[in-house]
């Protein structure tokens, strides 16, 4: 079925203030400014989550963590996935079977980015998790499509491992020259071409307690770069 569409930051979007929200000085001074407020993302995040459950239906599916960085995401999209189910269960009799809206997890994680640029070499860690996904109905939950080769990649390493279904959502899509055309199912929010920290997206580690999305400073980016 269709799912909704992605909400989209403009080019010219300059982003908010940064003094506009609670953001503590320690990481302010390497900020730009904030691309989408952590609220404005839950609200996204809700209506992901009901395509989603719609589109399952009653079957039992696995959700797929991309570690790192797609774990809040993740986190919060699950939430509200197991919420619709538990108000549809209870509403119908029918659904109250055991293998019926049986959620599972499993995580693995991936790392290609160095700085703020996506290398070719892409490390996977975690493989014994795949092999739990055969014959399962899959979805894989991601942080940020950027090239779009770490999710190119991971997709014909799952088709090995022979899951029923597989199903994409990623919280962001990056339009950017670079792409390869791949395009999630799910889509969040499809943003300019700039790297971006926060909701537990990283800059060499740094900057995942961020609240917000925000856009880095030049500062900020030579201070923790590799
Ligand atoms: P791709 O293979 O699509 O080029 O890159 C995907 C991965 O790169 C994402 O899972 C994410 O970890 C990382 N990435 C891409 N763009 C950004 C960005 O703007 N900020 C952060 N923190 N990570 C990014």
């Amino acid at each position: 079925s269709k799912s909704s569409p992605p909400i989209v930051i403009g080019d010219d979007f300059e982003g908010y203030s940064l003094e506009s929200f609670r953001i503590t000085p320690n990481l302010s001074k390497y900020l730009q400014s904030v691309l989408i407020p952590g609220g404005f993302i839950q609200d996204r995040i809700e209506r992901l989550a009901c395509d989603i459950a719609t589109d399952l239906g009653n079957e039992p599916f696995t959700a797929l963590c991309v570690l790192k960085g797609g774990y809040l995401f993740f986190n919060n999209l699950l939430e509200k996935i197991r919420q619709l189910h538990r108000y549809r269960c209870l509403d119908d009799p029918e659904l109250q079977d055991d293998e019926a809206q049986q959620i599972k997890v499993e995580f693995i994680r991936l790392k290609s980015y160095e700085n703020e640029k996506s290398t070719n070499q892409i490390q996977v860690i975690g493989l014994e998790s795949l092999e739990s996904l055969r014959g399962r109905n899959v979805l894989i939950v991601e942080d940020i499509i950027d090239t779009g080769r770490t999710m190119v990649k991971l997709l014909k390493l799952l088709e090995q491992y022979e899951p029923r279904t597989i199903r994409v959502t990623s919280l962001l899509v990056k339009r950017t020259p670079l792409s390869n055309g791949y395009m999630p199912k799910y889509t969040g929010f499809s943003i300019p071409n700039k790297f971006i920290v926060g909701c537990n997206m990283d800059y060499n580690e740094y900057f995942r307690d961020l609240n917000h999305l925000c856009v880095m400073n030049e500062y900020g980016k030579q201070k923790y770069s590799l």
